[in-house]
């Protein structure tokens, strides 16, 4: 059975007229009734991180920034960030989201997290909050099965229409944490290029993927498949990561790449295949865009379906 982590302490985070808004995740939330998953899945709630496993990525004047932005009523830290009083508290929670999905699925053999949490991460940078992003993420679950689960081989795999240039900078000389991400090219946040594949110790442990508006559905599938299945084979993962954004559905409006709601079914498919062959399945997926709120909340359901489908497939097979 999936773990499905969300809460709605994640629409405490206002940020006014913005496209990344409370909205986004009361969309997901209401289609996931309609088609009855908090049924077939185990749901979890939210905690907050405790500071120390924020802190592995982040610097801690940026962690004070944060607090103290929301102590004061919140503002604006970039053009495109923007915090209310109630957004680190939020924050935390999606970080200790990220933790606790971690902990679950390398718990047991098999288990598979999905986490529906706001705000994203993926641009966070180790000491500075960017692009809707306040913690990274995805960033601290992986740091997080290092430090707590010894774990020296972790995969991220990022299909957010852009590139997750928070991730691929806070592990680029790392070494441990292999991340590949496919991206609409050029576009923000001008990072991404094919060039780009670590440094020091981390050299070809980063994989880019830039690709442009207009290319064919069949051509994005094929082109993510060939690439991420030579990736992965390199990485050798004992745990994958999923950055899931859901901005390049063809009616994104601030995204897109064109795809259908049925292609992140097989993006789905891709990252659970990289997971079973590799390391028992554990997979852990983060929410990070996805701005039309139809697009995104029909996007969701087929990740989580393709998921449950597929879990349910191997429990029944395993079980003749
Ligand atoms: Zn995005």
């Amino acid at each position: 059975m999936i773990d499905l982590y969300t809460d709605a302490v994640f629409e405490l985070h206002e940020t006014g007229h913005h496209p990344e808004c409370p909205a986004r995740l009361a969309s997901v939330r209401k289609q996931l009734e309609q088609s009855h998953r908090f049924e077939q899945c185990r749901v979890h709630g939210s905690v907050p991180a405790d500071p120390q496993t924020i802190l592995r990525v982040h610097s801690q004047s940026h962690l004070d920034r944060i607090e103290t932005t929301s102590r004061h009523g919140g503002g604006r830290l970039d053009p495109d960030t923007v915090m209310s009083p109630e957004s680190a508290n939020v924050a935390r929670r999606a970080a200790g989201t990220a933790v606790g999905a971690v902990d679950t699925v390398l718990g047991e053999s098999g288990r598979q997290a999905v986490c529906l949490v706001r705000p994203p991460g993926h641009h966070a940078l180790a000491d500075r909050a960017m692009g809707f992003c306040l913690f990274n993420n995805i960033a601290i679950a992986a740091a997080h099965a290092r430090a707590a689960h010894g774990l020296d081989r972790v995969l991220i795999v990022d299909w957010d229409v852009h590139h997750g240039n928070g991730t691929q900078d806070i592990f680029y000389e790392d070494g441990q944490v292999y991340f590949f991400s496919v991206h609409r090219w050029p576009f923000y946040p001008g990072t991404g290029d094919v060039g780009e594949t670590g440094a020091g110790a981390g050299l070809g442990t980063t994989c880019n993927l830039p690709l442009q508006f207009g290319i064919s559905r069949s051509d994005y599938r094929s082109a993510v498949a060939n690439a991420l299945e030579d990736f992965a084979r390199r990485a050798r993962p004992q745990l994958v990561l999923a950055s899931a954004g859901f901005d390049a559905h063809r009616a994104d409006p601030i995204g897109s790449l064109g795809l259908e709601t049925e292609d992140f079914a097989v993006l789905t498919e891709l990252v659970d295949d990289v997971a079973r062959t590799y390391c028992e399945g554990r997979l852990v997926s983060f929410l990070e865009g996805g701005y039309d709120l139809d697009a995104l909340a029909e996007s969701v359901d087929c990740h989580l379906s393709t998921l449950i489908d597929r879990d349910r497939e191997r429990a029944a097979s395993a079980s003749q």
